[in-house]
């Protein structure tokens, strides 16, 4: 592992000038945050310029590493770890089955008809706690029904493949694609259909899928709104497109401003709020773009940028202060009614 050190800077030949924003084109901008190192795997080299764009609101890096240099800020950061392994229900506890049969009661309710087995109650049960319901939501993306004749899914960015697992268990015929080699390797050693790289890997492919999903992905992207309209192209008549991103505009960014977690320059190029994501959505051909309602993670959030702040890893096993602490939980029952404000960002949309 290679510690951060100021002294180093990024290759000037590895370095891109944008001189608008990412997503509208816009030209007036604000300053947000200058001279921003990579203070979150502490890997990355060089300082960089955080703005603002006037005109759709989206943070952006400019000047910004390009495509070709762009792995230099990934050598420090985190692997997805070993494949997700899903509990076969064979090998669940008494409890743990029960439990299990349950919450297959709201699955096949809400997400596949072909789940068991099951207790229909279960439906009823986790509808009257929102708490579980949102957990569950989140791990399913929010899908809609998996078709009588079964579906075609897509997650970019699937690293180890938890939600491949997860969507494949309930009868969606399931396709990754990750930049991750380590991980895709495991995949396939796993016989999971996956791609060593982005989007471009079905550059020549139209209307293959129902569902494309982008789990923290769309941040990290040079040009997001390419990537949202590939999405588009891939997906078929009515096609339902899932997204998850930190939330420029939330609680966390506004108390711990240029610590917060969210930032990771230079790996995150461009930061939504939901304004500036529903723009880059509808510029992109989507519609019926709605804001999804999880469980808000503004403790981890809090407790990661703070981490930060102090020069510790975000992952450091350290106690919020009392004062963070009280207004975290000022902020946690804000967010139950304002949802723009949200940790993450997490929007559905249809083709
Ligand atoms: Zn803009």
């Amino acid at each position: 592992m290679k510690p951060v050190d100021s002294r180093d800077e990024w290759p000037s030949d590895g370095i891109e000038v944008l001189g608008c924003c990412p997503v509208c084109k816009g030209l007036s901008k604000d300053l947000v945050y200058s001279d921003q190192s990579d203070m979150v795997f502490k890997c990355a080299p060089g300082d960089w310029d955080l703005w603002q764009c006037n005109d759709c609101g989206c943070n952006y890096v400019d000047p910004r590493p390009d495509e070709g240099s762009t792995h230099l800020a990934y050598e420090n950061y985190y692997t997805h770890g070993k494949v997700y392994v899903h509990d076969k229900y064979k090998n669940l506890s008494r409890l743990r089955k029960f439990k299990r049969r349950l919450v297959n009661g709201y699955l096949k309710h809400r997400y596949s008809k072909s789940i068991s087995p099951l207790i229909a109650l279960g439906k009823y049960l986790v509808y009257l706690l929102p708490k579980i319901r949102r957990r569950l939501d989140r791990t399913f993306r929010s899908m809609p029904m998996l078709p009588s004749k079964g579906g075609d899914l897509l997650d970019v960015g699937c690293g180890n493949g938890s939600f491949l697992y997860q969507a494949k268990e309930i009868g969606w015929r399931v396709n990754g694609v990750d930049f991750d080699s380590m991980a895709i390797e495991a995949l396939r050693l796993d016989d999971m259909p996956v791609g060593h790289g982005g989007i471009e890997l079905f550059s020549e492919e139209r209307e293959l899928f129902d569902v494309i999903t982008l789990s923290h992905v769309i941040e990290h992207v040079h040009d997001p709104v390419f990537l949202l309209e590939r999405c588009k192209d891939l997906l078929k008549p009515n096609g339902y497109l899932w997204i998850e991103t930190p939330n420029s505009n939330s609680y966390s960014h506004s108390v711990f401003s240029s610590f917060w977690r969210g930032l990771e320059i230079p790996r995150h190029l461009t930061l939504f709020n939901y304004s500036s994501m529903r723009y880059a959505l509808e510029k992109s051909g989507f519609n019926k773009v709605n804001v999804l309602k999880y469980t808000n993670p503004i403790e981890s959030m809090f407790k990661k940028s703070y981490a930060i702040s102090l020069g510790c890893s975000p992952y450091a096993n350290i106690k919020l202060p009392i004062k963070y602490t009280v207004r975290m939980y000022l902020y946690k029952v804000i967010g139950l009614l304002v949802r723009s404000r949200s940790e993450y960002l997490s929007i559905s949309a249809y083709k």
